[in-house]
């Protein structure tokens, strides 16, 4: 992957993978827009039932050129225990400063997992520190101008959806790239073909890294139609954003009735 030097869209994720699995479908569709999109991820995931650091190092990259991603780096901090503390914050202002992405996507608050609530606020003021022209980092004070919260499917408090079904297949063929997380990638085809109820796809033998019974399979199909419903479209992934949108002229938003 050529590295650029700046960037229109920073997702920051905790392990490899989160990233594909909330937003991957609107940071394809950000690249196939002309932007120039990247993915920080701030742990292996070595503490994972399946695979190693290094199997899924290869993993994020195969995944990354999928996706067409500009940038694709790792903070290597520590799996399963990624803390609140301002040393790991300046690590990812420094990253925000080197990359300058005018978009930030962050994961909702709302989490389960230690480390993903972690990288959500670590996200957030890293944002802002990376604006701080004093503080111990090289280069020039960056700040992105926008904020947005990716859904981890724990949340419902969506400010907007994104319709991700031109992009459904990309997304779900960068997910299959984690192949000791997910098995083997025969099961992008069945999701799109629906051929195989999902309980026989898992008793393949295919992984549940999630709830017992749930493979990746029925959660990104279920989830995405499911928020799809929500704005007449096939399937879709959630966003929420902390501020107040300021409108001129409501006719002008793109809401739709349905
Ligand atoms: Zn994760």
């Amino acid at each position: 992957m050529a590295e650029v030097a700046k960037l229109d869209v920073l997702a920051i994720a905790a392990h490899p993978d989160d990233a594909e699995i909330t937003s991957g479908g609107l940071l394809i569709k950000m690249v196939r827009m002309g932007r120039k999109v990247g993915i920080l991820d701030l742990a292996r995931g070595e503490m994972g039932t399946y695979g190693n650091a290094h199997d899924r190092a290869g993993e994020a990259g195969a995944a990354a050129r999928i996706m067409g991603l500009a940038y694709r780096g790792n903070a290597e901090m520590p799996d399963a225990g990624i803390e609140f503390r301002q040393e790991n914050k300046l690590k990812i202002a420094q990253v925000i400063r080197d990359k300058k992405p005018e978009l930030v996507v962050l994961p909702h608050w709302a989490q389960r997992h230690p480390d993903h609530l972690a990288c959500s606020r670590l996200g957030y003021d890293a944002c802002f520190l990376a604006g701080l022209a004093k503080l111990p980092l090289e280069g020039e004070p960056h700040r992105p101008r926008k904020i947005i919260y990716a859904s981890y499917y724990r949340n419902n408090d969506y400010s907007f959806l994104v319709d991700i079904g031109e992009v459904f297949e990309q997304k779900l063929r960068a997910i299959a790239a984690y192949e000791s997380q997910f098995g083997d990638k025969s099961w992008v085809d069945d999701i799109l073909s629906r051929s195989a109820p999902a309980s026989q796809v898992v008793e393949a033998g295919r992984k549940d890294v999630f709830s017992p019974g749930v493979h990746i399979f029925d959660l990104m199909y279920s989830r995405s139609r499911a928020l799809g419903q929500l704005v007449g479209v096939t399937f879709a992934e959630a966003y929420t954003v902390k501020e107040h949108m300021l409108i001129d002229d409501p006719l002008k938003m793109p809401v739709r009735s349905i």
